[in-house]
Order: C-alpha cells, then structure tokens, then sequence
C-alpha cells in the first residue's frame, strides 16, 4: 500500500474516534448537573425558567433545562433518559398553564411532588395579568417580562425551602435579578413605544407574541381594554401546528391590509411554512410583505454562545429586532 493511503487512512481512523468520543455540550452539561458536588439540583422544563433558577442559586444550585434549541415544549414527549433527570432532581419547576402538553409529560408533572408550575403561581398572584385566547390561558408569559419577574419570589421561596442554609444568598440574588428585570423591562418600553403607534403591529408565526405586545406595543389606555389586542396576530395559535385553514391565512392577509403591516417575523423554532403562505397571498393581492431579516425566540432560547442564550439575551434580541424592523419602511 502506497504511503499516502496509509497516512489517508490513519487520518480518517483517528477523525472517526475522535468523533465518537468527543460528547455533545448537551450530553457534557447533563453529566455535569449529574455529578453536581452540594448544590441543590433543579430541574426546569424551558430555558426561560431555567436560567432565573441559575441566577437566583448562583453556586449553590444546579440548574438544567429538559427541552433545550428547538425543541418545542408544547408538543415535548418524554425520552430515554428523562426519567433518570427527574429521578436526581431536587425540584422541579414547569411553565404549566398548558404549555406542556405532550402526554407523558404533562403526566409526569402533574404527579410529581417535587414539580412545581411557575405560570400557575403567576395566575394565582394576579389572575387579571394572564391573557386568554380562545377559551385557553396563554402559557406565554415570559414575553412580558416585568410578568415574568414575578415569579422570582416564588421560584426564592421554593429554593429556600430546599436549601435553607443559602437562604441569605438566594435573597440577595433575586433582589440583583428583580432589579435587572425590571431595568429591561422598562429599557423595552421606551425602546419600543418610541415606535409610532400606527407601526406597531406584530404578525409572527405563532401566538407567542400576546403578552409582548401588551406590555411593549400597546398604547397605554389601550392596555386596560381589550384594544391591545389588535396589536400582534399569527397564523398558528399557541402552540405551532403548522396545519393552516384558509380563514386563518385570510385573517392575517386582512390583517396586513388593514394595519399596512410589511414585515412578519419568523421564530427560531417554527418552521417558515404558514409566513410563506401568507406572503405568497398577500403578494398575489398586490401587497409588499417581507420577512424579517432574524428569527425571533418565541418558545425557546437560543443555543450557546447565541444571540438568544440567556432569558435577558433573548428578550433584548426580539426587542431590537422588532424594533428596527417596524421601522424600515
Ligand atoms: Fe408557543
């Protein structure tokens, strides 16, 4: 055998175990969570309670979320493996209000001890702040996100419960973290209500984007009525199921047309099917419609190092997004 098929071959050998032994960052986060040496190991379904968890434990607690990247936690069913995680874990935290409907595990949350709802929390303390569509409460409440930080005490007190020791830490943490929320809360509003109000309207690929455009695209007045309403609409409802009637793609077209609205925003994790079909309508009916140069996270946060990798991260990018898309004109 000539020389240079050997070194080929050694080459390809060594890529090959080098592959295969090299593990995913997913797989590498699971073992280190695993492994956690004294910290309290919590357990979230999404990553937008996961990473409040992760600032409020600081380095008493591990925190990991179960449906991570794409994944879409509506439709989420358990997997080899999800049972060992919710075995180790020391509580569990879950959006609830319907977001985690996939069978096996919505099962598993609602008979387990150690598994507790955040967005039911929310309702409790404030049932006026949830939004219901159609008969069904939105689930989508980290889009509001001075809503969303008030879950903060409750998510302390659970930690606390747990950990009694850390008390003290868990405490000054959710205060850092409440203020912060709060400062982007409030940076959001400004950001986006500087937008003239004849612009902001919002058509995404799903009813993600309620509690967002409550909060950061209504008028003032408009919030304590059902006017906000008006401010934001999608093809698909609150969970993405990519099976659009006819009436649905009308009503976004005469959405379009009655609000002049020329850009729809894709999500990370919904595919661009339904906003294709909606363009393709709209520009049949002599309308300019263009997609938004970036996806937006609707469901779910980005991957490492992304533009969407923390729960602050992601609001910030939809945020500038929306921001400076409403505005090409
Ligand atoms: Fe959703």
């Amino acid at each position: 055998m000539k020389w240079w098929r050997i070194v080929g071959w050694v080459c390809l050998l060594g890529c090959m175990i080098s592959c295969q032994r090299e593990p995913s960052a997913r797989f590498k986060r699971i073992e280190a969570w695993k492994h956690a040496d004294g910290q309290l190991k919590v357990l979230s379904t999404i990553g937008m309670i996961e990473d409040l968890v992760k600032q409020i434990g600081g380095e008493h607690v591990a925190s990991l979320a179960l449906i991570e990247g794409e994944l879409d936690p509506h439709t989420y069913q358990l997997v080899k493996g999800d049972d060992a995680l919710f075995c180790e874990a020391d509580l569990i935290f879950y959006s609830g209000l319907g977001l985690e409907h996939g069978p096996s595990l919505h099962q598993y949350l609602q008979q387990s001890e150690k598994a507790f709802s955040v967005a039911e929390e929310i309702a409790q303390q404030n049932p006026e702040g949830i939004i219901w569509i159609h008969g069904q409460p939105d689930p989508h409440i980290w889009m509001d996100i001075e809503l969303w930080a008030s879950s903060i005490p409750f998510l302390t007190e659970k930690l606390c419960q747990k950990d009694p020791d850390h008390r003290q830490a868990f405490l000054v943490n959710a205060r850092k973290l409440l203020h912060e929320m709060q400062g982007y809360h409030e940076e959001a509003l400004l950001a986006l209500q500087a937008i003239p109000s004849t612009e902001r309207y919002l058509v995404t690929s799903h009813d993600a984007f309620h509690y967002f455009a409550k909060a950061y695209l209504a008028n003032p007045e408009e919030q304590t009525s059902a006017l906000w309403k008006h401010r934001a609409t999608a093809p698909e409802g609150l969970a993405p199921e990519s099976q659009l009637s006819s009436c649905d793609i009308r009503a976004v077209v005469d959405y379009l047309h009655a609000h002049k609205v020329s850009v729809v925003f894709p999500e990370t994790n919904v595919n661009l099917d339904s906003l294709k079909k909606i363009m393709q309508v709209a520009k049949e009916e002599g309308l300019t419609v263009r997609l938004a140069e970036e996806p937006l996270y609707g469901d779910a946060m980005g991957e490492a190092g992304s533009s969407g990798d923390s729960y602050l991260k992601m609001m910030t990018h939809n945020v500038r997004t929306i921001q400076k898309e409403l505005q090409i004109r």
